[in-house]
């Protein structure tokens, strides 16, 4: 170092660099909350993948406002994202926020939890213990390093803040009144999926264990287990059912992702039994899929489900 350039210079000159001035990305819109029950209300995010347009919002955060306070659900994927959040829902409620439930390790659905911590550090937020055990293994920051260059910085500032209890299939919550009902069926859309269901109310949160409109990733799932998952959740005869990503609806919205993965594994199943490979068989399973295409991401996904199935076909031969 230079006789005369201290730390102190240093730090000064960085606190008025553009890098520093870049550390935080952007805010983010205010999105409308669409009501979905009494007292239970769906930020439904843009469909696609996270891009510098949608600054990586594209999930459906959700909260439910009990007596004691608002329970929030999955509050997106960075701090810009959370912080709509909490403004959306102070436009509504000005009760505090006194639990956060987030549904599975992708951090499109979890990395504003962050702002939600900030604003109510006593809230507990509560996590599969999978989800937990892979942030410690460096997921969470995988997701941060992820969003934060597909969205072209927009995320940046964003610092990973994962769940710090941990709440597994069965687990039932009262908050003023209101019963919070957990559900996991096993490997699914990942190995940490919570469902939520809000009985008085006869709403379901699905997490990615169901999609709307979109075609999911489901690199690290298990295209049965999902199936299996699905057909669980709709013994609980919820009138509403809000997706990870997509507009919220009736049984209807399970019913037609499970058909989708339904359709996806046993036509690659009818061709792997014909001796075809993955990519010999494309265009057959694009064409019995035909009532999916127009759904965002078939086009990039549809490869992929391919051979995820193909090889989960395979491994259950042996
Ligand atoms: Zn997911």
């Amino acid at each position: 170092m230079k006789p005369g350039i201290t730390a102190l210079t240093l730090i000064t000159a960085f606190l008025f660099s553009p890098l520093c001035l870049a550390n935080k990305g952007p805010a983010i819109k205010d999105y409308p909350a669409d009501k979905v029950a009494d007292n239970i209300y769906v930020i439904h995010g843009p469909l696609g993948l996270p891009d510098s347009g949608n600054q990586g919002f594209m999930n459906n955060p959700a909260f439910v406002i009990t007596n004691d306070g608002i329970v929030a659900i999955d509050p997106g994927s960075s701090v810009q994202t959370g912080e709509m959040m909490l403004r959306v829902m102070a436009k509504i409620s000005d009760k505090p926020v006194i639990a956060v439930f987030n549904t599975h390790i992708h951090g499109d659905h979890w990395l504003g939890n962050q702002a939600l911590r900030a604003a109510y550090p006593d809230a507990p937020i509560y996590g599969h213990p999978n989800m937990i055990a892979l942030i410690e293994a460096g997921e969470g920051q995988n997701w941060a390093d992820r969003l934060e260059q597909m969205t072209e910085g927009k995320t940046a500032g964003t610092v990973v803040t994962g769940p710090n209890k941990t709440v597994d299939h069965g687990a039932t919550f009262k908050y003023g009144g209101t019963t919070v009902k957990i559900h996991h069926y096993g490997k699914a859309h990942t190995t940490s999926d919570l469902m939520i269901e809000i009985p008085e109310r006869s709403v379901t949160f699905l997490g990615d264990n169901v999609l709307n409109d979109r075609i999911p990733r489901i690199d690290d799932g298990d295209i049965q287990g999902n199936i299996g998952t699905i057909t669980q959740i709709l013994e609980t005869g919820s009138k509403v059912y809000v997706p990870g990503h997509g507009p919220s609806g009736d049984a209807g919205v399970p019913e037609s992702f499970r058909k989708y993965l339904d359709v996806l594994y046993t036509t690659v199943k009818k061709y792997y039994d014909e001796g075809l490979s993955d990519f010999e068989m494309k265009d057959q399973v694009a064409g019995a899929l035909g009532a999916y295409a127009g759904w965002s991401g078939f086009e990039e996904q549809l490869g992929k489900h391919i051979s995820l199935a193909y090889l989960q076909i395979e491994a259950a031969e042996f």
